[in-house]
């Protein structure tokens, strides 16, 4: 039994085999993507700049598969979760996250992570695997499905389930899908973030990809880091990873991401903000301070609002530009270090609206 490739999932270079297989011109590669990125058809039929006959011999060949519509939980305060069931089952999620004008996507790459960082929701889920390029790119598709016409997403960051890092080539292609202005979504580079937990030795193939780069520092000594992130810290410690910071080529007028999350009594106090200012001293970054999110059965706790104001002043009086990552849609657990399944919970606590 021969397979149908389903088109969605074929980089521009297996397309274009097709096409010729086909005895097509080659423009009509160009064509097919332009429907599947630009216009988001979801099926043969709606390409309509090919002929009756074509579509049907193209039906022959090949499918058209999108993701299944996903559920959706509007939060509060205007965050949307989309949770989304692969083909094989598994689920992951992906958060909208309306910010006065703009609108920004919180993108997975993997369900679950291998990395299991002590904070977070999904590491704690293990891994179960990594996402492929289509169901990537399929989680901005179908948001931009959703928003009403003229509203358009306004950046990305890969800040979802997983760590990108650990699926480089998947998310190298799906960055090709989403950024190419001939034929793909358009969207511009410097609009798009990956966030690594800190894989060092992979930063300079983040250079090479344009695009912004955050790292989750979480920790001002490599004793807090391996309390807090012991699988990371053990893969690559802390000074290797600030080594790998000081060497990346950051582009004119752009800057490192560096993200901390705050736990109380952990890595709060006033020493870790000074002693943070150093470790980052000389690398053109801004700090995002994420207060903890709670989850059950987690023993961390968020600081009381005071010592975050307290940590954030520190940093500013070294002269660093520091925010404070406020905390959109916990309502649907949707804020970061949420998303994910635990054990005994399944996520419908939170209010759906959907599908
Ligand atoms: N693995 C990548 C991508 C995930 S980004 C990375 O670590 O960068 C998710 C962000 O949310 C990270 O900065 C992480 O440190 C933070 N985070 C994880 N769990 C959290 C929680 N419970 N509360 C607040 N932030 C959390």
């Amino acid at each position: 039994m021969t397979t149908h490739p389903n088109l969605c999932a074929l980089d521009a270079g297996h397309m274009a085999s097709l096409v010729e297989r086909l005895g097509w011109p080659s423009y009509r590669t160009r064509q097919i993507l332009q429907w599947i990125y630009q216009h988001r058809i979801r099926d043969i039929a709606g390409m309509s700049n090919l002929s009756l006959m074509d579509r049907e011999t193209l039906g022959r060949e090949a499918v058209m598969e999108r993701l299944a519509s996903p559920t959706l939980f509007q939060s509060a305060d205007g965050t949307m979760k989309f949770l989304f069931s692969l083909q094989d089952g598994l689920t992951v999620e992906s958060v909208l996250i309306p910010d006065g004008r703009r609108l920004t996507q919180c993108v997975s790459t993997q369900v679950g992570c291998t990395l299991d960082c002590g904070f977070c929701v999904t590491g704690h889920m293990g891994l179960k695997r990594n996402l492929k390029a289509h169901e990537i790119v399929d989680q901005i598709l179908t948001a931009q499905d959703h928003l009403r016409p003229g509203d358009r997403i306004s950046s990305l960051v890969f800040m979802g389930m997983g760590e990108p890092l650990a699926n480089f080539d998947e998310l190298s292609e799906a960055l090709t899908r989403l950024t190419d202005t001939e034929w793909g979504m358009g969207f511009p580079k410097r609009r798009i973030t990956i966030s690594t937990a800190g894989f060092s030795p992979r930063l300079h193939e983040v250079a090479k990809l344009g695009v912004n780069l955050a790292i989750s520092l979480n920790a001002s000594t490599s004793e807090q880091r391996a309390r807090l992130m012991p699988m990371m810290n053990r893969l690559h410690p802390l000074p290797d990873l600030l080594a790998a910071c000081r060497a990346y080529p950051i582009p004119a007028n752009r800057h490192l991401t560096f993200e901390y999350v705050l736990l109380q009594g952990e890595n709060d106090s006033a020493d870790d903000a000074v002693r943070l200012s150093r470790l980052l001293r000389g690398i053109r970054c801004k700090i995002n301070l994420i207060p903890f999110n709670e989850f059950p059965g987690n023993p961390f706790r968020r600081p009381e609002d005071p010592v975050i104001a307290a940590f954030q002043t520190i940093l500013r009086q070294k002269g660093y530009d520091v925010f404070i990552r406020h905390n959109r849609g916990r309502d649907v657990l949707g804020a970061c270090g949420q998303l994910g399944t635990l054990p005994g919970r399944t996520g419908a606590e939170s209010l759906s609206i959907g599908p």
